[in-house]
């Protein structure tokens, strides 16, 4: 299938060639259609399945569609992070170069002045996180009366950072005709509920789950030392001519650390955690997608939604001790057909994390001998196969059992 078949108009169908898009993924395939058709939509969809232009170039379609346009914001995309929102208005402004359709992005942390001067300017689509976008309407910036699109995007991850209150209290404002979409990657029973008050007779669009989405990515595994984990580190990025690289790390401290070392090797490096500016992340992102930087150091929070065409390198240079967010970083990884290397270094102390997470995947991590810093440690005795579970039963064996 290519786009041609889900009717696009001339505008879009270039820019997405532009974009180097044959294809649409599975999300686009079937999200496309039915949003353009005007109906509700329910897309249980993660980062990476390409679920922003599943929403964004239908949206695009019907704005550019509508002969008088008349001014206010016509779509809103409400998402939990500075760095999705930034992604999407930049999707925005990748695919609808061609359209005239206006678009700005509001979010927390920055001054206010220039996403003000925008929203005065006038704009068709607004990008906004809640908190910065409460904020603005109450100060009576953003007016919402002419809103005829509505997307939730990242429905579970606004309920886990918090955010869920001001959610709804931005829908409590939103006018009742309306069209809506609601993307979540998964459906806790307090997201289902808000699903089912917020969408009228929805399609359900479901793509494949995390899980299952890793096998296409090659995983190996290190066994090594705590004190060895940078050189091992640099011999792999020098080694393996490694162009790009994400390096995962549990702490800020620890990718502050990271960086130092890099930067002792010669290797260009920075970290992205709480403790950066919001200027500085978004400058260490930009740098590390333009090529100026090899190495993205980054821990678990800030790198929520950061997506990066043709990164080819997933570090776990600590393992996580949820496992499925060693799930969230190798996927980072491998998107949309390409292939993708995810490396995770595991010391003596992380082996019941590699436990969990092996039974997560459902199998066991090749490992790598052959490498100048192996564990000085005892291997472990050979474990039963992994075997697929739940994630609470995870969480609640993986605080017991140590070996
Ligand atoms: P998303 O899930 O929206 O974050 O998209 C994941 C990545 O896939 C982004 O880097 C997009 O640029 C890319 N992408 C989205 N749709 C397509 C497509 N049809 N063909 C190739 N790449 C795509």
């Amino acid at each position: 299938m290519d786009f041609r078949q889900l009717e696009l108009i001339d505008p879009i169908l270039r820019a997405l060639s532009a974009e180097g898009y044959t294809t649409p993924t599975p999300i686009q395939q079937q999200a496309i259609p039915v949003v353009l058709e005007g109906r509700d939509l329910l897309g249980c969809a993660q980062t990476g399945t390409g679920k922003t232009a599943a929403f964004a170039v239908p949206i695009l379609q019907i704005l550019y569609r509508q002969t008088q346009r008349k001014p206010g914001i016509k779509a809103l995309i409400l998402t939990p992070t500075r760095e999705l929102a930034i992604q999407i208005d930049e999707s925005f402004a990748a695919y609808g170069r061609h359209t005239g359709i206006s678009h700005a992005v509001i979010f927390g942390g920055v001054s206010q002045q220039q996403q003000t001067n925008a929203l005065r300017r006038g704009v068709d689509v607004l990008v906004a996180t809640p908190g910065r976008l409460l904020d603005l309407m109450n100060q009576g910036f953003v007016n919402l009366a002419q809103l005829e699109i509505f997307v939730l995007d990242e429905a579970d991850r606004m309920l886990d950072m918090g955010f869920i209150h001001d959610v709804k209290r931005v829908i409590a404002k939103l006018p009742a005709k309306r069209q809506t979409l609601f993307f979540s990657a998964t459906m806790p029973p307090e997201i289902q509920k808000l699903s089912q008050m917020l969408l009228t007779n929805p399609v359900k669009v479901e793509v494949t789950p995390p899980s299952s989405t890793v096998d296409k990515i090659e995983q190996t595994l290190y066994h090594t030392n705590k004190a060895d984990k940078q050189s091992l580190l640099i011999h792999l990025l020098k080694e393996k001519n490694i162009k790009t690289a994400l390096v995962f790390t549990r702490t800020k401290h620890g990718a502050d650390k990271v960086v130092r070392f890099l930067h002792r090797a010669n290797i260009t490096a920075a970290a992205i955690h709480g403790n950066k500016s919001q200027n500085a992340r978004q400058g260490a992102l930009n740098d590390f997608k333009n090529g100026r930087l090899k190495v993205l150091v980054a821990t678990d929070i800030a790198a929520r939604g950061i997506d990066i065409d043709e990164l080819t390198h997933v570090f776990n240079y600590d393992l996580p001790n949820v496992p499925e967010t060693y799930v969230h970083r190798i996927g980072r990884t491998g998107r949309a057909g390409n292939l993708g290397t995810a490396i995770a270094f595991c010391d003596v102390e992380e082996r019941t994390e590699l436990r969990d997470i092996e039974k997560l995947i459902a199998k066991r991590i090749p490992v790598i001998e052959d490498h100048p810093y192996p564990s000085v440690a005892p291997a472990a005795v050979a474990p039963p196969p992994p075997q697929r579970v739940m994630p609470r039963q995870h969480n609640r064996s993986m605080q017991r059992r140590r070996y």
